[in-house]
């Protein structure tokens, strides 16, 4: 590992304004929960000369309902999203992406923010937070904006984030308090395992015309980054739920993945895992909707 210097930031204006003052001129990092990073200063050979810890900083660590919707601060962990009664109960497939990331060390020390900027496509929370049309907010120099997730990730391990800028919140959007969503990981083992695929549904339902309304998944592990699969919403739009429908949006979540091959599967593979997936999780969200109703 190579030396460089460490500066901890009281709350997350501090962190804004040490990033301001050192990236001019040096190559900085932010560090949070440091799973990620810390690998990366071990091995990688462009290290940071300065790293920024933002652990410290409680204004990025609470979880609240505003009236712009669900508001989870960047320094949310993986085990206090498990935890969380407000994520709980409006959102169980939250529980259960953050259930699935890594062990019991990884969850405690681990935040969603991390997850989210680390841009791997097999991430756990990407998935979930795609299918619910999650924004999140940066903070930079000149104040805050919002973006939309699925334009916040450009590609893997890339986002939009410029090197004086902070991922600070991740926001829920009012109109999707609720929706009932379901998440499925599928990998090499039950536990540590990155994602071979990973898929979330979500949906409402006209229980007059028992179809589908605002239908959404996300697909992790198949495209270089995550991704919504936008033939399968069209595709369920209005229509009837039926195990049948399920069943064909299943067949058109393959061909909206666009997977390579590598070592861990085949294209041919993760293709099979999306259209099987995308069913269950579909099922999982009619189910939670029922439980609802
Ligand atoms: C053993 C092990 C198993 C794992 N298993 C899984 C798994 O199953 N599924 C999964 O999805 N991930 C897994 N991970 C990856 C990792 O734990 C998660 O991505 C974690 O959420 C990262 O969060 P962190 O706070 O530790 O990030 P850090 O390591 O602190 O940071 C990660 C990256 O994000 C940047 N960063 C962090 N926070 C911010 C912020 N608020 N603003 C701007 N930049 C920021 C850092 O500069 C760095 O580039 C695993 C990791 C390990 C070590």
């Amino acid at each position: 590992m190579r030396a460089f210097e460490l500066f901890s930031a009281k709350d997350s204006r501090d962190a804004v304004v040490l990033l301001a003052r050192h990236s001019a001129t040096s190559k900085v990092r932010v560090i949070a929960g440091g799973t990620d990073l810390l690998a990366e200063l071990k091995f990688s050979p462009h290290s940071p000369n300065v790293v920024v810890d933002i652990s410290r900083a409680e204004d990025l660590k609470s979880i609240t309902v505003t009236d712009e919707g669900l508001v989870i601060g960047a320094l949310v962990t993986h085990s206090q999203i498990m935890r969380s009664p407000v994520i709980r109960e409006m959102f169980p497939a939250l529980v259960d992406a953050a259930h699935s990331i890594g062990a019991v060390q990884t969850r405690n020390l681990g935040t969603l923010g991390g997850n989210l900027v680390t841009a791997v496509p097999s991430m756990d929370s990407g998935p979930t937070l795609m299918a619910l049309e999650a924004k999140v907010s940066i903070a930079g120099p000149s104040g805050r904006h919002q973006v939309p997730l699925s334009e916040f990730f450009v590609g893997p391990r890339k986002t939009v984030l410029k090197a004086d800028e902070l991922l600070a919140e991740i926001i829920i959007p009012k109109q999707n308090l609720g929706k009932p969503t379901h998440f499925l990981k599928f990998g090499l083992r039950k536990g540590q395992a990155l994602a071979l695929v990973n898929v979330a549904a979500s949906f409402w339902v006209d229980w007059e015309k028992h179809t589908f309304v605002a239908a959404r998944v996300g697909l992790g592990a198949v495209a270089p980054k995550v991704i919504r699969a936008p033939q399968t919403e069209a595709f369920l739009e209005g229509r009837k739920i039926t195990p049948e429908t399920m069943a064909e949006a299943g067949r058109i979540a393959a061909g909206d993945a666009k997977p390579i091959s590598d070592f861990r599967a085949s294209a041919g593979y993760r293709k099979n895992l999306v259209e099987v997936l995308t069913k269950r999780a579909l099922e999982g969200a009619y189910a939670l909707a029922r439980a609802k109703r």
